[in-house]
């Protein structure tokens, strides 16, 4: 017998159309397409480090993590970090959270079993899935354009729902190539940029060559208005770690604006400046007393011997200054290819409040193809999921001819 339910598309397996499809698979006819030959790549790359799929954190302070502001409020609130938590342990994905609030699967789940429990999910609730399918254009007419290995096909459908990506780490499908298609259909979207991502610094020889691979440990960093804690590497290029990660939308606006960005990185911050200065060996010192009154280890002592003047290392109480605030220029961020995530994408004046594009009001949008931006540590993945879901049941609603998309049933 003929499905009589709405027909809808939606476009991109990553975790913002999966969830999309999870919504309305039980009132639409669901068909999910996917340019791949399997979808959810990026999430499987995603969890090779651990999969930090969100943060454990109320609705209001998760959404003080996400720019530019008020984009993303309804979303989190209508799903937020205990949603998802939810939404997952329904399909026995149970998680934990480990620290400062961030939050896995249990040991013993692979980013593999948590993206076969969703696919498995969405098979049973019907959804289609077409694989190895990409979208080529759409039309006013709700005409879609498909090509696979076989060739090109036209379908029409009543609603769509565009989940692309952003355009970093390219291999797993997400190559922000779609930005293209949505010019010619009179959209506007921004150059992609790298976020989330490490810095090149011209290291002199002594870092490069000696200190190649070792981490900072407990550093705070700051760049502009930003400032984070943690954890950054010393590698070839310059930097990369959870420290470096929440500083880079200053940098980038630095370099945007034309000046050398510069990085102050404070190798110290659970000792304030004061008991630094208690400590501070009597008359001049060298590398030898300085490591052992401020016990610093041979890759500290290096950066802050490569980025001060004699003058400043040979004062101990100049030199105290200097592990509290070491300012190393920064020369410019990874490439594109390479970063955890991307800003650029859809320019969000072309977005209604209800996450549907306002010049094609049947087709809506979610995820990181959206000019939004976020630090990684779940912020990025629960950004996804919440704007997947908020946008499917925005989408829902206005096929039901319920007018106000935030309305509640
Ligand atoms: C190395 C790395 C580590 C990460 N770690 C974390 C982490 O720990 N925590 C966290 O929160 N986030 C993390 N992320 C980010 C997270 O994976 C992404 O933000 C998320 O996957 C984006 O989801 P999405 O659904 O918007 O798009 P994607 O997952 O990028 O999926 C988009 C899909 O659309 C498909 N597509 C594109 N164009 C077309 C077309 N024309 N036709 C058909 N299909 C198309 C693509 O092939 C792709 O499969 C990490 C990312 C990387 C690269």
């Amino acid at each position: 017998m003929k499905d009589k339910r709405p027909k809808v598309c939606i476009v991109g397996g990553g975790p913002s159309g999966l969830m999309a499809a999870w919504v309305l698979a039980v009132d639409f006819e669901v068909h999910l397409f996917e340019k791949e030959k399997m979808a959810g790549q990026k999430f499987l790359v995603a969890g090779k480090g651990g999969l930090n799929i969100t943060r454990d954190l109320p609705a209001n302070d998760l959404i003080a993590n996400y720019s530019p502001p008020g984009f993303i409020d309804e979303a989190i609130r209508n799903f937020d970090s205990s949603s998802l938590r939810k939404w997952l342990e329904a399909m026995q994905i149970e998680t934990f959270t480990g620290s400062s609030g961030k939050v896995f699967p249990v040991k013993g789940l692979t980013p593999s079993d948590v993206l076969k429990a969703i696919t498995n999910e969405l098979t049973g609730r019907g959804v289609i899935f077409h694989l190895n399918h990409k979208l080529e254009s759409f039309s006013d007419e709700m005409v879609f354009t498909f090509s696979n290995p076989e060739g090109v096909f036209k379908e029409i459908y009543d609603f769509a729902l565009f989940a692309f990506g952003g355009a970093s780490w390219p291999q797993t499908g997400s190559d922000g190539k779609w930005t293209a298609m949505f010019n010619t259909a009179g959209i506007k979207t921004s150059v992609f940029q790298p976020s989330n991502c490490g810095v090149n610094i011209v290291w002199p020889d002594a870092i490069r060559q000696h200190h190649e691979g070792k981490p900072l440990k407990n550093i705070s960093v700051r760049s502009g208005d930003l400032v984070s804690k943690g954890e950054a590497l010393i590698t070839t290029y310059g930097l990369e770690g959870s420290a470096i990660y929440p500083i880079i939308p200053a940098i980038r606006n630095q370099l945007k604006e034309g000046s050398v960005p510069e990085i102050s990185i404070d190798l110290k911050p659970f000792n304030s400046l004061d008991s630094l200065l208690a400590r501070a060996p009597k008359g001049r010192a060298g590398t030898k007393e300085y490591a052992h009154a401020f016990n610093l280890n041979g890759q500290e002592m290096a950066l802050l011997k490569s980025f001060s003047n004699k003058e400043a290392f040979s004062d101990p109480l100049n030199f105290a200054g200097l592990v509290k605030s070491l300012t190393v220029p920064v020369h410019s961020l990874r490439p594109l290819d390479e970063a955890i995530s991307s800003v650029g994408g859809l320019d969000m004046n072309e977005i209604d409040h209800d996450l549907s594009l306002k010049k094609y009001p049947k087709i809506f949008v979610a995820g990181e193809m959206l000019d939004w931006d976020a630090p990684t540590g779940g912020f990025l993945l629960q950004g996804c999921f919440a704007t997947g879901h908020y946008a499917a049941t925005c989408l829902h609603k206005k096929a039901r001819g319920i007018p106000q998309a935030l309305s509640e049933d």
